[in-house]
């Protein structure tokens, strides 16, 4: 016997996500906050440990009404989750019957074709005609059940017009999946949108701008009927008591922090393209707290920066890029290390 004799058909050649283990100096790999973690989360979870013996709320009612309050939308329209990734892999289950096609921007977030997969369904990829800009007709065409989007898009960092998300929702009968993990960095009209659709569905996380991607807590906005279809397909106690008051001290006293967090990101994304137009190189616009930068071989680039002390992500042949690294943007420091070992991999 193999595992194939227990395998359920379809797992055959999904591997288990290859996080960057290696530890770097300055590692600029992961859009998480290189400014660190909203403070007020730390105290929280010190001492949210005289609860641990019990069981946290089933769906994190509190938690839902700090994110209700935050984006000014009704608690009935919120789902949460480990993560955004839970969320996105609950929704897929919740919507599409094994067999049925999610269709999905190109480049875009490289879990989404897995949990497509996991779920048993098949992730079909539609390349964007031109930066940021959708192929509707494709996507309309592809027979998909749901379709998944991400503004602004990892690893590209392009955004999605909303003119042409209104038309995707008009036209498609079935679900559109917005994912805004990175909203916190850029004007997100998507949001407020999606609790006045029916079939819009816009995921959002704690992972990257409130730089508490350790706690792992994600959550949705959608109709109600969707947000409960959602949280069906999740089940219970997926946030921990801990990473609930975590994440509502953040929401509750460190909205300003973020803020002045982003700001400054923003002037060091500036700082560090021109740096790069100098050099030659021409990043890609991006809303995001990354710059995606198209170099030749990224995999050899992204292994020499690496022996230089400097974790990025590097990309082959994506559509209509090629070859490319991600940087993520942090303080003025990093990005200094960064262009030091940047000039000498490209050498
Ligand atoms: C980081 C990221 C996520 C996952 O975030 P978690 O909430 O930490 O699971 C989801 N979507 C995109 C596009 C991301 O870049």
């Amino acid at each position: 016997m193999t595992v194939r004799t227990f395998q359920r058909a379809g797992y055959e050649g999904i591997g288990l996500y290859s996080a960057i283990e290696q530890q770097c100096a300055v590692d600029l790999s992961d859009n998480t906050n290189l400014w660190g973690p909203a403070p007020s989360a730390i105290a929280a979870i010190r001492s949210s440990g005289e609860r641990i013996a019990r069981y946290p709320a089933a769906y994190s009612t509190s938690l839902v009404r700090a994110f209700s309050e935050y984006l000014a939308v009704p608690p009935e329209c919120i789902a949460t989750g480990c993560g955004s990734d839970d969320v996105l892999d609950s929704a897929i289950r919740a919507f599409v019957e094994p067999g049925g096609v999610v269709a999905m921007c190109d480049p875009t977030f490289s879990m989404i074709p897995v949990f497509t997969r996991l779920n048993g369904a098949v992730p079909v990829k539609i390349p964007f005609v031109e930066s940021g800009r959708l192929d509707v007709e494709a996507l309309l065409s592809s027979r998909a059940r749901l379709i998944y989007l991400c503004s602004p898009n990892n690893p590209t960092g392009s955004v999605v017009r909303p003119e042409q998300i209104e038309d995707l929702l008009a036209r498609f009968d079935g679900v559109v999946i917005l994912d805004a993990a990175y909203a916190e960095f850029s004007d997100d009209p998507f949001t407020a949108m999606a609790s006045t659709r029916d079939n819009l569905v816009v995921t959002r996380t704690m992972s990257k701008a409130f730089g508490l991607a350790g706690i792992r807590v994600g959550y949705s906005v959608s109709s109600p009927a969707l947000a409960a279809e959602i949280s069906k397909s999740r089940g219970p106690y997926k946030i921990s008591s801990s990473s609930e008051s975590a994440a509502v001290a953040a929401i509750e006293n460190d909205i300003a922090w973020m803020r002045s967090c982003v700001e400054e990101m923003q002037a060091n994304r500036n700082s560090l393209g021109q740096k790069l137009e100098s050099l030659g190189f021409q990043a890609l616009a991006s809303s995001a707290n990354f710059l995606m930068i198209p170099v030749a071989n990224a995999t050899s680039v992204g292994e020499k920066l690496a022996s230089l002390g400097v974790g990025v992500r590097a990309f082959s042949d994506l559509a209509g890029i090629g070859d490319a690294i991600r940087v993520t943007i942090g303080p003025e420091k990093m990005m200094e290390r960064f262009v030091d070992a940047f000039v000498q991999a490209v050498a």
